[in-house]
């Protein structure tokens, strides 16, 4: 069965009771038993849910996993995964990653005893240097946000000398356009708020991986920790999932077009675009992945109070966190989604004030670059601001 087959039928089979064709969104926390111990493989909802299961095999039948693992939201499947390690274990992990990774990593799991080392991964030579003899696991996020710098998923699983597990946290490629078990990961994480639910209009996460150990001790995180996602929420993901194959096919269209166009205008002074000719990594894009998705990061001439004016201004690009969903959203890392990460960790990590990252969305591309031709024009650079960007 092909992906946008899968993604329609893997867990919708009809309703054993009533033959509903959708999925019902079983709201129930507790189920009865005929006698002790004896009912239908459910007990608790907390433990598992027929809607929820029902997600669980369609994200996983995505990313050709043999499990899945549903989360209330994307930071619960990451604290479930990193669950695994224990006190003293050590994980190199990639030093362009979401905000809220950093923050649990550095702000709650350290104060656990669980150990951290940040390093550019997009360079091996760092990666290697880094491991120890307690080094247990890597976490890669690839393209990264917001700077969609990629790593080398093949590279780095090849690069392991003692079976630690590699980690991709797949949200901005989506299992659509990146497969990250098949390079040669362990476990794949999602925030399915982004492109799976596609909608904004839910939070959730996932973990999925085909190695039955990891599955298990992270199924036991989930029901241990309790991080998980109502009946409710796991049916709006799963509706959005469904449509992933077509959505994503749109964003990266329009994406790739915004890119294009911004390259094109003098008053902006870099795109980050997987997909552009002009991305340092942009061969390796074209190995790991199948398509480039629909997130991207630019830099604007001119002061960075000039983006922040060109960012408030459009009419069709929500000023918005989060990513991923049908409508355009423009973002200003530095204060929004990564304003937990230290000032100077964040000019170092290349995250600075001028940056905007756009979640291109799939409305009709001419009206998308329409508002961002008349935003960039409202804010025409001036002569001594533009010598105060230009190299
Ligand atoms: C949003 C996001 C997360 C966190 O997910 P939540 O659903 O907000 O908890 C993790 N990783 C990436 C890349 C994200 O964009």
């Amino acid at each position: 069965m092909r992906f946008a087959t899968k993604a329609i039928h893997v867990g919708q089979e009809p309703d054993p009771t009533t033959g509903a064709t959708i999925v019902p969104i079983y709201q129930t926390s507790t189920y009865t038993q005929l006698r002790v111990g004896e009912h239908k493989g459910f007990d608790y909802s907390r433990t598992i849910n027929p809607t929820r299961l029902a997600l669980e095999r369609q994200l996983a039948s995505l990313e050709n996993a043999e499990y899945g693992t549903a989360f209330a939201s994307g930071m619960a499947a990451t604290d479930a995964v990193l669950s695994v390690l224990s006190a003293g274990d050590h994980a190199v992990v990639s030093d362009d990653i979401y905000g809220g990774t950093y923050r649990l990593f550095s702000r709650v799991l350290q104060r656990h005893g669980l150990e951290f080392t940040y390093v550019d991964m997009s360079d091996l030579e760092a990666v290697r240097a880094a491991v120890r003899p307690a080094t247990k696991l890597f976490w890669i996020e690839t393209p990264s946000n917001p700077l969609l710098k990629l790593i080398d998923i093949r590279a780095i699983a090849a690069l392991r000398d003692a079976g630690q597990i590699v980690v991709v946290d797949n949200t901005f490629a989506t299992p659509y356009f990146q497969q990250p078990l098949a390079l040669g990961a362990e476990v794949v994480v999602h925030s399915t708020t982004k492109y799976i639910g596609g909608h904004s209009d839910v939070v959730g996460g996932v973990a999925l991986t085909s190695n039955r150990e990891l599955y298990e001790a992270i199924k036991f995180a989930q029901n241990a920790m309790g991080g998980v996602p109502g009946p409710q929420d796991a049916w709006l993901t799963m509706r959005g999932a469904k449509t992933l194959a077509v959505r994503m096919r749109e964003h990266e269209r329009n994406a790739r077009a915004i890119a294009e166009f911004l390259e094109s205008r003098a008053d902006v002074v870099r795109v980050h675009y997987p997909g552009l000719a002009s991305h340092p990594q942009h061969e390796l894009a074209k190995r790991q992945m199948t398509g480039f998705g629909g997130m991207l990061s630019c830099v604007l001439a001119g002061p960075p109070q000039r983006a922040l004016e060109f960012a408030g201004s459009l009419r069709y690009f929500s000023l918005a966190e989060s990513l991923g969903g049908v409508e355009s959203l423009i973002s200003h890392p530095a204060r929004m989604t990564h304003g937990s990460i230290p000032p100077a960790d964040r000019e170092r990590r290349g995250i600075n004030d001028g940056l905007l990252r756009l979640s291109v969305g799939i409305e009709d591309i001419d009206d998308l670059l329409e508002d961002l031709r008349r935003g960039l024009d409202a804010v025409p650079v001036t002569a001594d601001s533009w010598d105060s960007v230009r190299p």
